[in-house]
């Protein structure tokens, strides 16, 4: 089965971020590295999950201007990420520009945040999701309450990002539309991320595994 489970290295130093690879690899084999680890220690952290054979996910979220967006995703280009994040809202000159760099990682774009909580977010989902496909980007990030929707309309080809995964009892922090594990395998997402309730856990290798065994 291909692995659906990314784990959110949200640490602030190299040290955690590298201790936590090792603990979790070989049984967690995608590792997401978000702005707050990147700004903290840089490519350093990517080596050392490639190292490993793992594989990055890029959550730097680019916003800018179009040709500021084509070159920094000609940056993460060279630092042997998988996949990486844009936000979809930049409009489709931006996405087209993201997505015009050759043999690129997966482009995924960013819709509503998890942590907003809105009357209207299936449509706004949609939106953006049809923009992305417009404009050549292979997936979104969405929550759970809105991947059958986005399957629905915009197919299977299209790569499904799940963060706001809660394993039952555990606390929801700043996200809002939160799902189990299970519920977003089921509802079809190709990969949930999950931050918190892995690298606050107590034991993040048995937290990774209890989530592994539930969506096996
Ligand atoms: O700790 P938690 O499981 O809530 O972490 C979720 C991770 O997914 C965080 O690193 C957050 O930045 C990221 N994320 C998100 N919502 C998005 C995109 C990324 O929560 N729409």
């Amino acid at each position: 089965m291909r692995d659906k489970l990314i784990v959110a290295l949200d640490v602030d130093s190299f040290a955690k971020a590298r201790s936590l690879v090792n603990k979790l690899y070989p049984r967690v084999k995608i590792f997401k590295v978000g702005s707050q680890l990147f700004t903290a220690c840089g490519p350093k952290i990517i080596d050392i999950i490639r190292k490993k054979r793992a594989k990055v996910f890029l959550d730097l979220k680019f916003h800018d201007i179009p040709n500021t967006v084509k070159n920094a995703v000609i940056a993460a280009k060279k630092l042997n990420v998988f996949m990486l994040t844009v936000h979809a809202s930049g409009g489709e000159e931006m996405l087209s520009a993201a997505t015009s760099v050759v043999k690129r990682p997966h482009i995924v774009g960013v819709t509503v945040l998890t942590s907003q909580k809105s009357t209207v977010t299936e449509s706004k989902v949609l939106n953006l999701a049809k923009l992305a496909k417009k404009s050549g980007v292979d997936g979104i990030v969405c929550s759970y309450k809105e991947i059958a929707a986005v399957r629905k309309k915009i197919g299977k080809r299209f790569i499904i990002v799940v963060p706001g995964i809660r394993p039952k009892g555990s606390s929801r922090g700043d996200q809002k539309r939160v799902a189990t594990p299970k519920k977003a395998i089921e509802a079809g997402a190709d990969f949930i991320v999950v931050g918190r309730p892995i690298v606050k856990a107590r034991n993040s290798l048995k937290a990774a595994e209890e989530i592994l065994q539930e969506i096996k």
